[in-house]
C-alpha cells in the first residue's frame, strides 16, 4: 500500500518480532490494505483499522496499541528509521528483553506518545544503583519507582515495567526502550562498584517544566509566559496549582499527573 498524504492513517504497534510477522500475514489472508514498515509496526488507513485489528485477533496475535499516523511530520525519515531498526539481543544479560504491552498517543499533545513495556524480570535490586548511577532521578523505596527525565521524556522504572510519556514517535519508544535495558544491563554488570542510592531527589530544568505545560501564554497564572511560569515555579515562587488550564482542562490531565509527580519529588 502507497501513502496517500491526502489521507489519514493509523499505525498499529506489536510487541515483538513474533507477533508482528503473525499479524501481519493475517493482514495479507484477510486481504486488508496495509503498509509493512517493520516486523513491529504497520500502518493502516485509518477507515480499515478496525477490521485491521479484529483480522489480527483472530488469529491469535498480539497488538500493544495503535495510534493516529501523521506522515507530515515524519516523512521519508520515519520509514527509514523504523526499517533500519534491530530489537538488540542480550540473551547473555540480567534483562534480556522489554515487551511493549501498551502504546497510546499522549492525551495533551497527540503528535507524542505515551507506552508500557514489561521487563522479563523483576529490577527492584537494581533501582537503588541506577538512582546513583543517574544524577537527578528520583527514587521511591516503599513504592519501588525511579523517575527521571530524559529531555521532554518521563521515565519511570517500577519492579517490573517502564513507564514512558512524550515519546516523539514509535522508533523513538524503542530506542528509549533499549536505552532503558542497557542501563539497567550496564548497572547491574557494575554493582558492586557503585554505591547504592536511597534518597530521592530529582533534577528538572525550566525547559522541561515548560514542555509539559500548555504552552498557551495565557497569563492566568500572573506570568507573562508560561516559561516564565515554569522558571518561577522552580524558585518556588509559584504554585502548579495556578496554571488554570493545566489544572482544569481535560486534554492536559496527562500532563498535570507528570507535573504532580514532579512538584511531590522536588517539594514545589
Ligand atoms: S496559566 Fe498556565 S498556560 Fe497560562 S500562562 Fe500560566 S503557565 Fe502558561
Amino acid at each position: 500500500m502507497e501513502i496517500d498524504k491526502s489521507k489519514q492513517y493509523e499505525i498499529i504497534v506489536f510487541p515483538n518480532q513474533d507477533e508482528g510477522l503473525k499479524a501481519q500475514r493475517a493482514l495479507v489472508s484477510k486481504g486488508v490494505d496495509f503498509k509493512h514498515i517493520s516486523t513491529l509496526a504497520a500502518v493502516v488507513p485509518q477507515e480499515c483499522s478496525q477490521e485491521a485489528c479484529q483480522a489480527i485477533i483472530k488469529e491469535n496475535a498480539l497488538i500493544s496499541g495503535y495510534y493516529p499516523f501523521l506522515y507530515r511530520d515524519y516523512e521519508e525519515d520515519f520509514f527509514k528509521r523504523a526499517k533500519e531498526y534491530r530489537v538488540s539481543e542480550s540473551n547473555e544479560e540480567f534483562l534480556k528483553s522489554i515487551t511493549l504491552c501498551y502504546v497510546a498517543p499522549c492525551m495533551a499533545d497527540e503528535k507524542k506518545i505515551r507506552l508500557i513495556g514489561y521487563f522479563d524480570r523483576n529490577i527492584t535490586e537494581i533501582l537503588p544503583y541506577i538512582n546513583a548511577v543517574i544524577k537527578g532521578a528520583s527514587y521511591n523505596k516503599n513504592a519501588s519507582t525511579l523517575t527521571y527525565a530524559k529531555e521532554r521524556r518521563l521515565i519511570n522504572l517500577y519492579n517490573i515495567k517502564v513507564t514512558i510519556a512524550k515519546a516523539d514517535d514509535i522508533v523513538d519508544a524503542w530506542i528509549v526502550l533499549d536505552e532503558v535495558k542497557k542501563l539497567v544491563n550496564d548497572t547491574y554488570r557494575i554493582r558492586d562498584t557503585i554505591k547504592p542510592n536511597y534518597e530521592g531527589k530529582i533534577k528538572v530544568t525550566a525547559l522541561q517544566i515548560y514542555g509539559w505545560l500548555p504552552k498557551t501564554n495565557c497569563r492566568a497564572c500572573g506570568e507573562a509566559t508560561c516559561l516564565a511560569f515554569a522558571v518561577r515555579l522552580l524558585q518556588r515562587e509559584q504554585k502548579l496549582s495556578r496554571c488554570v488550564p493545566l489544572s482544569t482542562e481535560p486534554k492536559f490531565a496527562e500532563n498535570q499527573k507528570i507535573m504532580k509527580e514532579i512538584a511531590a519529588v522536588l517539594g514545589i
